[in-house]
């Protein structure tokens, strides 16, 4: 599947599960905090891809990733934390640091190894560490791993290729 039906289905999953948690769970999210969520959704349905160099993902992130890594440090060395009156944006900082290691960990792994397409991060086993790690270096957050980790299922069930390996 291209990448705006990916990220449609993460965009209807995240919204089902944000309606979900708020019914049958009596989490109530804030407007930012479900934005923030929706766009953690949006983004880890675009990971599975970046084994593809000429996936939109890839060329989003080559395009992207180096400015939005530059405004980042500057951003946070002069403009400081200035969103901690919200509960997952700070933890979304401090895991954004880890996430742009772990994509430059991504690109060296694809332009070393260069991995068949629909290889191993389409796999449940890759699926599983990813929001293993997104727990982690969120300070065990189950709200961003939920929709980190579901984010990138929905990509493996909208392009039929689930491996376990
Ligand atoms: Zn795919």
């Amino acid at each position: 599947m291209n990448y705006p039906g990916h990220l449609l289905t993460a965009f209807l999953a995240s919204i089902l599960l944000l309606a979900a948690m708020n019914l049958i769970f009596y989490i109530p999210f804030s407007l930012i905090d479900s934005v923030a969520l929706i766009l953690v959704c949006l983004g880890s349905t675009m990971l599975p891809d970046l084994d593809h160099p000429e996936s939109k993902g890839t060329q989003l992130t080559q395009r992207f990733l180096p400015p939005l890594i530059m405004l980042f440090a500057f951003g946070t060395k002069f403009a400081g934390y200035r969103f901690s009156e919200n509960t997952i944006i700070p933890k979304l900082q401090d895991a954004l640091i880890f996430g742009f290691a772990g994509i430059g960990f991504f690109f060296v792994i694809t332009n070393y190894f260069r991995p068949s397409h629909r290889g191993i991060t389409h796999s449940l086993l890759v699926n599983t560490g990813y929001g293993a790690l997104i727990w982690v270096v969120t300070g065990y957050d189950v709200n961003v791993t939920i929709f980190a980790a579901g984010g990138y299922l929905t990509h493996l069930l909208t392009d039929q290729c689930i491996k376990l390996v």
